[in-house]
């Protein structure tokens, strides 16, 4: 098991106060994690001794960045399991690494008939690129529903599948309910139907064992900010196959072998995938993030935030006017979104935000699942290493208080 109260004497951030004394309880690592002193030293050691362009210098310090570089690509993919480290393409996120499917593989692949096949569960950067792209090619998008208890419904998923069915867009884990979706069994099911998946796993590589060889993935899209990292940097791993075939996204330098007046030739992977100067510090720093949580355990993660999201819902589930969104603890990730009747999310977290409690209100970019949950907008609490079950307990006192305050 994992001790999160040791844990969380390595991030400097957690151990001050707010609003002039407030002492600070972060409950949104759903959409930025903190970062171990470990990491902010690393990004601070990067840009004090080895910090240069990468892939272009004749000099010291850019051919040991550029080792760097390619070191931390070697890094990401061994801890996500990838066969071949040119599978793994450095993006600004997994915004980024979305649209470089949707436009690259999209754009050469999909045309009018054609099907793209979506689930409700997910967050806007899983929707929107393929919205571009329907709207560029006549493809037809379909909503794959979830089923009460916020689970993805696998049936539907089944009954929408067809021949005409391209790509599979899923999330692996929903940054509002917490659902786990049966990522492999997609695939298997997608793949059974001719189409190529691309699974967003934002909410899963920072918080479980992802095995991409084992899932069959064709894509899957990251963020280290969301893993104890920076911010600016993001995972698109692809099928070497896949990739190979696939026109570059972006053009600029670094993505070329040769450029003439008449045109160019593309760079192979993963170079083709990197146009134009990356976001150095980050991706030499990606590596400080995964010594930590292979240090820490993928496994005691996830089982730490199993207990934690199952102590939220207990003591939720105590004050009596909750709802709590999604399933149960058992099949999701440490992400607990709910409302309080006669309280709005927003004047919710405003109140728990005046007691140092950090959470977060609104449709939490996923505005078609909260359609289909019938609600505008939730509020969300959501754990990493370093929360406690003591945060859990201030979380549920900044609520009553916050319940009695406006009732
Ligand atoms: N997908 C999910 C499930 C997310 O939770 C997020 C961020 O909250 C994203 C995609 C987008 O990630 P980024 O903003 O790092 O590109």
């Amino acid at each position: 098991m994992l001790d999160a109260a040791t844990l969380k004497n390595d991030f400097p951030i957690l151990q001050q106060t707010v609003h002039d004394d407030v002492p600070l309880v972060y409950l949104d690592s759903a959409a930025s994690a903190q970062k171990p002193q470990s990491v902010i030293d690393a990004l601070s050691r990067i840009d004090s001794t080895v910090y240069a362009n990468v892939h272009r210098g004749a000099h010291w310090l850019s051919d040991t960045s550029t080792a760097l570089y390619e070191e931390s690509r070697e890094a990401i993919a061994a801890f996500i399991k990838a066969q071949k480290s040119h599978e793994v393409i450095f993006t600004t996120g997994t915004t980024g690494a979305i649209n470089t499917v949707a436009r690259s593989w999209g754009d050469a692949n999909i045309s009018a008939g054609d099907e793209i096949l979506l689930t409700r569960l997910e967050h806007h950067s899983n929707i929107i690129p393929w919205q571009q792209l329907s709207e560029r090619t006549g493809a037809t998008i379909r909503w794959c529903d979830i089923t009460e208890d916020g689970q993805l419904d696998l049936d539907d998923f089944e009954s929408l599948l067809s021949e005409r069915t391209k790509i599979v867009a899923c999330t692996m884990a929903s940054n509002v309910l917490g659902t786990y979706t049966p990522a492999k069994r997609i695939t298997q099911l997608a793949h059974d139907a001719g189409a190529v998946v691309v699974l967003d796993a934002a909410q899963a590589v920072p918080h479980k064992s992802v095995d991409v060889t084992d899932l069959d993935a064709d894509f899957i899209a990251f963020s280290a900010h969301k893993m104890l990292g920076p911010s600016g940097v993001g995972i698109l791993y692809g099928k070497e196959t896949l990739l190979e075939a696939m026109p570059p996204f972006l053009g600029g330098g670094s993505m070329i072998d040769v450029v003439s007046e008449e045109g160019f030739t593309t760079a192979s992977l993963p170079a083709k995938f990197e146009a134009g100067t990356p976001a150095i510090t980050p991706v030499l720093a990606f590596p400080s993030c995964i010594d930590y949580l292979r240090q820490v355990g993928m496994e005691n993660i996830q089982q730490h935030e199993h207990a934690l999201a199952s102590y939220a819902h207990e003591q939720l589930e105590a004050l009596g006017t909750i709802n709590i969104l999604g399933p149960h603890p058992d099949a999701k990730a440490g992400v607990v979104s709910f409302t309080v009747d006669n309280l709005h999310p927003h004047d919710l977290t405003h109140a728990l935000d005046n007691q140092g409690v950090a959470i977060r209100a609104g449709h939490h970019c996923a505005m078609p699942l909260h359609r289909r949950l019938g609600i505008s907008a939730s509020a969300r609490a959501s754990f990493y290493v370093y929360n406690t079950r003591e945060d859990v307990d201030k979380l549920i006192q900044a609520i009553a208080k916050a319940i009695e305050l406006f009732s």
